[in-house]
């Protein structure tokens, strides 16, 4: 039996306010959200337009080490910082992801943070929530029917049923529906091709509901959704199906961000959550921009480890929707340090200073390319039971070495009193007016000297190989009037590398480009470095086999 309380019996215990309570807070009266019950609401878009000319607080990333099995709470990060933050006196609001059905009743994690700073109500969260994946799955699947229906009915759009790229969405992880062919059975079920299906958060109209400013912009870009090519190559659109209107319709609230509170009564926006590889991993442009309208401190996740998340925050969501970044917290945590200095999972228990310094090198990396955007950094050590006096010594005398502060955090265990000296330090780079953004690459570069910038001073790698169709795709799309987009990296989040063995701070590796995708209606341009899974499968023992509704008919096993 565990010493400490699991993160669905906290979350349980938790004092939730009234949700409209929460947003008096920020100055909405009742009439400015749309409640979902009484412990989650929407805001309403009326109240979002009317934030228009008030000034922005200040953006905050929390981003992290490559992953490890170990662990690294970036979100439970986040939504400390933010309690920790408001405990200090200042008036901040966390933005993070919502969570995908699939993994949750596969692997077990939540997305809602952990121990004593988690956002509320964490079973909702998790599952349903206020439907905004359903309603992204039915508009990407409404745009596949209407594909298939313009084929049947003579395909007067002359689609090459070869050449459909527009697949299926569910959120599950289900491999037996990676790829399958539809329209099987005969005359009356169409033409049978080749398809497949993605989990929800690999959709494009995922990664579009994301980066769209607002209703009218998120329509504009369902029309430019690429979905087939014709026989001579030229792209079709969901325009020329004529599905964005519908599309819009169905994702008409599913825009509007949702607002829930921490464990502390503190407000939360939980909004959209697109993958972290094919797509940029990052919450909503319409929750963080409506954030900064709302709050002094906005505190906001990147997935995955910084090379991947934090490179794609600043240059496609801050470049794309003119947001500036006043500082950045790259979580470490002496076990991942331990993991990245060659220690295997099993072994993590016994204290290791010699593996900590190892490891050190993968953090220092991340701290010194946060820095390279021109964004201030602290580093949050996320601290675990079992941490040394010796090993936490050994991360912050490395810190120091960078220039930077690493800064021991409790939150997991203490909830806000456990994190306000990163809150403070937090203010101090915040408020030090020192941070001077700018993404790595300009729009003009070329698509392939993007992909190549990102891997020479990012990852370290010292070429980016690729065959000679994909370099002639990146061309064709370049004289397409296409070439001013950003590049999304898709490659293992365990490694600088794209191999995922190789931890630590590898370098004068290659990169080879497998494939590239063009989401259109996203905005950028999807770069493919080893094998990435869009479908997920169940592990041999779901998680779902462990879940179930007790006598009181609560949810037991959900994490
Ligand atoms: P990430 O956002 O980086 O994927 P999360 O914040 O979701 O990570 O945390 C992953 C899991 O690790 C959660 O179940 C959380 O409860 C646990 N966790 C986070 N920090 C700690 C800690 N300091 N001690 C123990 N468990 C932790
Ligand atoms: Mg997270």
């Amino acid at each position: 039996m565990s010493e400490f309380n699991s993160d669905i019996a906290i979350a349980r215990a938790a004092t939730k306010k009234p949700i409209k309570e929460i947003a008096a807070r920020l100055g909405m009266s009742e009439e400015d959200i749309v409640p979902y019950g009484h412990d989650k609401a929407k805001i309403s878009a009326p109240f979002l337009n009317s934030l228009e000319s008030r000034p922005d607080g200040k953006l905050i990333l929390v981003t992290a080490v490559n992953p490890t099995p170990a662990g690294e709470g970036k979100t439970t990060t986040t939504v400390g910082l933010g309690d920790g933050l408001n405990r200090i006196g200042k008036n901040a609001l966390i933005c993070i992801r919502e969570a995908s059905l699939g993994p949750c009743f596969g692997v077990k994690g939540g997305a809602a943070g952990g121990g004593y700073a988690q956002v509320v109500p964490m079973e909702d969260m998790n599952l349903h929530f206020t439907g905004d994946f359903h309603a992204i799955t039915t508009a990407h699947n409404l745009l596949s029917a209407m594909i298939d229906n313009h084929i049947y009915w003579g395909n007067e759009l002359q689609i090459d049923s070869r050449r459909v790229t527009w697949r299926r969405v569910l959120d599950m992880n289900d491999r037996a529906l990676r790829q399958i062919t539809a329209s099987l059975g005969g005359v009356a079920n169409g033409f049978p091709r080749e398809t497949g299906f993605d989990i929800t958060v690999a959709s494009e109209v995922m990664a579009i509901l994301c980066l769209s400013n607002d209703l009218k912009d998120l329509e504009k870009r369902l029309g430019d959704i690429i979905v087939a090519y014709r026989r001579d190559k030229t792209p079709v659109t969901a325009r020329d199906l004529k599905a964005d209107g519908a599309m819009a319709v169905l994702l008409k609230d599913a825009i509007q961000p949702n607002l829930v509170q921490t464990l502390e009564n503190n407000p939360a926006f939980v909004h959209g959550g697109p993958f972290a590889n094919i797509a940029h991993g990052c919450n909503s442009v319409v929750a963080t921009k409506a954030a900064l309208k709302l709050a002094d401190y906005v505190v906001t996740e990147a997935g995955f480890g910084a090379d991947l998340g934090a490179e794609k925050f600043f240059d496609i969501k801050c470049r794309k929707a003119g947001l500036k970044p006043a500082a950045a917290v790259v979580v470490a945590t002496v076990r991942a340090m331990k993991m990245n200095g060659g220690v295997a999972k099993a072994d993590l228990g016994a204290e290791n200073v010699e593996a900590v310094k190892a490891g050190c090198a993968n953090l220092g990396r991340h701290v010194e390319n946060v820095k390279g955007f021109g964004v201030p950094v602290v580093v949050a050590i996320n601290h675990f039971s079992a941490d040394t006096e010796a090993e936490i010594a050994a991360v912050k005398d490395y810190v120091a070495t960078l220039g930077a502060e690493a800064i021991v955090c409790r939150h997991w265990a203490e909830g806000s009193a456990g994190i306000t000296g990163l809150a403070e330090k937090v203010v101090e780079l915040a408020d030090g007016g020192t941070a001077d953004f700018q993404p790595i690459y300009p729009d003009e570069m070329g698509l392939f000297e993007k992909i190549e910038t990102v891997v020479k001073k990012i990852y370290r790698g010292a070429e980016v190989t690729a065959d000679q169709s994909v370099r002639d795709q990146l061309s064709a799309w370049q004289e397409a009037g296409y070439g001013n987009l950003p590049v999304c990296m898709a490659k293992t989040q365990y490694s600088f590398s794209t191999d995922p063995t190789k931890r630590g701070a590898p370098a004068d590796f290659s990169v080879h480009v497998r494939e590239v995708r063009l989401s259109a209606g996203a905005g950028f341009v999807v770069a493919i470095c080893g094998q990435i899974m869009t479908m997920p499968g169940l592990p041999s023992q779901p998680a779902a086999e462990s879940i179930y509704l007790n006598d009181n008919g609560e949810i037991e096993g959900l994490f």
